[in-house]
């Protein structure tokens, strides 16, 4: 088993540690560069195109959790960035103004095209804005998304954006890169995509199980990296996710828990869903004030940034170019907030999760527009205790152990007083 378990991440490595390679040596090989983000990401179409991509927000909480990110938000607050926006862009700036050296030591290279598939958040347009200031030369591709505000995606809505893939992205990535587009290689990437969509949504739901074998949140984030940096629609994201599956059923085959940073959970007290994204600049500790409590996240909204795949949405290569567009507009960012409600809803009960908690992000307005709202309807709806956490992303001045230490015991008093009159109601 140990054996297993180590194959999936020696995968991710390599995977990781290879695009990092290919992005040092793209001046020498030509190979252009592609700026992008997670959700509404085109990996697909970027791969058509053999484009490499670099992923700012990526680079951002890797930095973070390597203790990085305080002297880059810093450095971006210098040049007049102000406090409030968001610390993912604070801390991509702050590095690009230090030499653009990424989480591994190498240098980024320049981009020759800003990608921005818009997903619901405001930041991200602003964020290019000041990309394309520092870099004059690059092509900026944007493509608009439309918003799910009436909670569905309509064939119109469909259409508007094929439009934008035939006369706007497709031209301007044949230009950059000097390659013409090719369908049927689209394609291609399209029914790997969905291969490892397949996967991942089989991972997720293993922690139906009673216990969980793994952790949806903390160790969710590890488990969506490859689709999430640009892997998504290759063999090796395929490979890696098949391998995680068969590990992950080895530990259900077994009865075990999730595996910790302190090693395995032991007893599975207390399963959660959890709202929000998660603090990087004390993961560890963030993870720790859980685990410790025997509280095991069964599903979490943050894991569906990159897309949604409970539902059955799937990438589809007999419709290409409308399969990109239903995957922006599929994003959990791009959901309104009943959708995101229902969602979490069904985790709560599918997975038979005993509590939920907010994780509020300080400097995120995209996921913290709302939270509260959702929260108590979700307290309504199925009667369950809910926890409201603050923090931050990558700026550690934000993430204060002992506040949220506090809040979180009184949320898990009041689950256990809660499994008590439940107990006492059922004998
Ligand atoms: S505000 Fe939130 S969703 Fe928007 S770019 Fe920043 S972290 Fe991402």
């Amino acid at each position: 088993m140990e054996a297993q378990k180590e194959r999936s991440m020696i995968l991710q490595k390599e995977m990781v540690s290879g695009l990092f390679n290919e992005l040092g040596r793209a001046k020498e090989t030509g190979r252009k560069v592609c700026y992008t983000f997670v959700p509404g990401n085109l990996s697909e179409l970027i791969r058509t195109f053999d484009l490499l991509p670099v992923y700012p927000e990526i680079n951002a909480l890797q930095s973070a959790m390597r203790k990085k990110s305080a002297g880059y938000i810093k450095e971006a607050e210098k040049n007049a960035h102000s406090e409030d926006v968001c610390t993912y862009v604070k801390c991509d700036v702050g590095m690009m103004m230090k030499g653009n050296f990424g989480p591994t030591g190498e240098k980024i290279p320049e981009p020759d095209i800003l990608l921005l598939s818009y997903t619901g958040c405001f930041t991200f347009l602003k964020w290019f804005e000041t990309l394309k200031r520092l870099y004059p030369n690059a092509e900026v591709i944007m493509i608009h998304t439309p918003y799910q505000e009436a909670g569905k995606m309509t064939p119109e809505m469909t259409q508007y954006m094929v439009r934008q893939f035939r006369e706007e992205v497709i031209p301007k990535m044949e230009k950059v890169t000097g390659i013409k587009y090719d369908e049927e290689k689209l394609k291609y990437h399209l029914n790997l995509a969905k291969e490892a969509q397949d996967w991942i949504a089989k991972i997720f739901e293993t922690t139906k199980h009673k216990p969980s074998p793994i952790d949806a949140y903390f160790a969710g984030v590890y488990y969506i990296g490859p689709i999430n940096i640009g892997f998504r629609g290759t063999p090796e994201a395929v490979e890696y996710y098949k391998a995680l599956y068969e590990e992950i059923m080895e530990r259900v085959r077994l009865g075990l828990g999730p595996i910790t940073p302190e090693g395995e959970m032991k007893e599975e007290k207390y399963r959660l869903v959890v709202e929000g994204p998660p603090n990087w600049t004390s993961f560890r500790e963030f993870w720790k004030l859980f685990y410790d409590m025997g509280a095991v996240i069964v599903a979490s909204s943050y894991t569906k940034v990159g897309g949604v795949y409970d539902l059955g949405w799937r990438h589809d290569s007999t419709r290409p170019l409308e399969s990109l567009s239903e995957y922006c507009m599929n994003c959990y960012t791009n959901l309104n907030i009943p959708q995101r409600i229902d969602l979490l809803s069904k985790c709560i009960t599918e997975y038979s999760a005993d509590g939920y908690v907010t994780n509020s992000i300080k400097s995120c307005n995209s996921f913290s527009a709302g939270q509260l709202g959702m929260m108590r309807e979700i307290e309504d709806r199925l009667e369950i205790p809910v926890g409201f956490i603050e923090s931050d992303l990558v700026d550690p001045r934000y993430f204060s152990y002992s506040n949220i230490k506090n809040r979180l015991e009184s949320f898990f008093q009041m689950l256990e007083q809660r499994k008590k009159i439940v107990k006492t109601e059922t004998v």
